[in-house]
């Protein structure tokens, strides 16, 4: 009788674990059960349909710095199955990856499809038996085998389970998991933008700065690079980067802050007010509002302006030191009353799932139940944008799958 596994999610990390599990062990009957009739969903809309698979990055200690939550679990992970083993592992399969300005990796062809096929395709090749339809409802375990309760009343018994069902928005949903024996820490979103509803700001949407630096009220929060103004508030890779870094904060916080935006992180408040002036005595008979210091976005420029009290025909030579104080301020310390989040369109997950105290990052076996695996975001593990998370989706599959197969 072949051995079983059974793989709980037809998502990256259920299907990364089956595909290899079932190539290193072709003894091995391996079934991955999905609750909905579709496969690899987020992997389909994933980096606008581009997946963005992984970033390039080969420093373990550097990597597992973009995970705000398991950073020390993944540095583990990583030792064994890195970037450049993902990179390697599609270009084997016919998958080539390319790199784009900011790290993040795409595969050449621009679409999700080519890592959906490529794994449908492995998955075909070494009998890996798909089962859509089919949400588990409970395991146990007895007499040495474990027994999964699915929909409809079905039962279906395994010698191993990997649970690879990705993240749950709400506690309720994992009863199933409590059952095991298993504790969660509460799952709050990751990867929202902040909400600054009927702000003025709102109506300079499109415009984004490179340079800011965006700092929460009340904590250590701090984050720079580019942010965009939005139709509804404010987003961007500083923004995004917040979000995840202070998703528990922020959720206490019930999403209500101020944010402090520095417009021009080069400067602070002495050291722009001392380049202002010296710009000042040389334009001193130029419109303000012809000369855009430090080359803002003219509309921000010129919304800065006006929420400082500088009159639109003011030139230099005429600018009150008090109104050059506001304006001063204003470049390097805006602040604005969040009010609620929205959920980034184009990459979100959840911070929380299983405590990772309980899982061993070494073979991704649960400490409390043997041969009960454990990968993707199910687990108390998320990353920032950039492919992090998917870095992170193959890597514990992979190290689940090697595993199981070496039981
Ligand atoms: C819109 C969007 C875009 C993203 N883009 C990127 C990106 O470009 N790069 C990146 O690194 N990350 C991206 N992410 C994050 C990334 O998609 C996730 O981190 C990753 O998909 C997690 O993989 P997973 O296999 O753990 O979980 P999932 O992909 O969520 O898969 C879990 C599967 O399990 C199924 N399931 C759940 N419960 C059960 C059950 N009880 N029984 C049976 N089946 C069950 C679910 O239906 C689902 O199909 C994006 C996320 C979103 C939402």
């Amino acid at each position: 009788m072949k051995k079983r596994l059974v793989v709980i999610g037809g998502g990256a990390a259920g299907f990364f674990c089956a595909v290899n599990a079932a190539r290193m062990n072709l003894d091995l009957h391996v079934i991955i059960l999905e609750k909905t009739n579709k496969l690899l969903s987020k992997v389909k809309v994933s980096g606008g349909g581009r997946c963005n698979v992984t970033h390039a990055l080969f420093d373990i200690v550097e990597m597992s710095k973009r995970y705000p939550r398991g950073q020390n679990f993944v540095k583990k992970t990583f030792h064994q199955f890195f970037t450049t083993d993902t990179i390697e592992w599609f270009k084997v399969r016919g998958v080539s990856m390319k790199v784009e300005k900011d790290g993040r990796m795409f595969p050449v062809t621009d679409s999700s499809q080519t890592i959906i096929n490529c794994l449908l395709n492995e998955a075909n090749s070494y009998g890996v038996e798909i089962r859509m339809n089919a949400e588990v409802k409970n395991i146990k375990y007895e007499y040495e085998k474990f027994v999964l309760e699915l929909s409809g009343s079905r039962l279906l018994t395994s010698d191993y389970v990997c649970i690879a069902c990705g993240g749950y928005p709400k506690l309720s949903m994992f009863q199933w998991l409590l059952n095991i024996g298993h504790s969660i820490d509460n799952p709050v979103p990751s990867l929202f933008t902040f909400n600054l509803p009927k702000h003025p700001i709102t109506e300079l949407m499109g415009v984004s700065v490179e340079k800011t630096r965006v700092k929460i009220e009340g904590t250590k929060l701090i984050e720079e690079g580019p942010a965009l103004i939005t139709h509804w508030g404010l987003s961007g890779p500083a923004i995004l980067r917040l979000s995840a870094w202070g998703a528990r904060e922020l959720s206490v916080k019930n999403y209500e802050f101020k944010a402090h935006i520095n417009w021009l992180s080069d400067y602070n408040e002495q050291t722009l007010k001392e380049a202002f002036q010296s710009f000042r005595t040389t334009h001193s008979n130029k419109k303000i509002s012809n000369h855009n210091f430090a080359q803002l976005p003219t509309r921000l420029w010129q919304f800065l302006l006006e929420q400082s009290g500088v009159k639109h025909e003011m030139r230099f030579a005429d600018l009150p030191a008090k109104i050059e104080n506001i304006l001063v301020r204003n470049l390097v310390d805006y602040v604005v009353e969040v009010k609620g989040k929205t959920t980034f369109k184009e990459e979100f997950v959840t911070a929380g799932g299983i405590n990772l105290s309980e899982v061993d990052a070494n073979t991704m076996m649960s400490k409390k139940v043997s041969n009960l695996f454990f990968a993707g975001e199910i687990l108390d593990v998320d990353g920032i944008t950039g492919g992090f998370n998917f870095q992170y989706a193959w890597t514990s599959g992979w190290i689940a799958a090697k595993n199981i197969t070496l039981m």
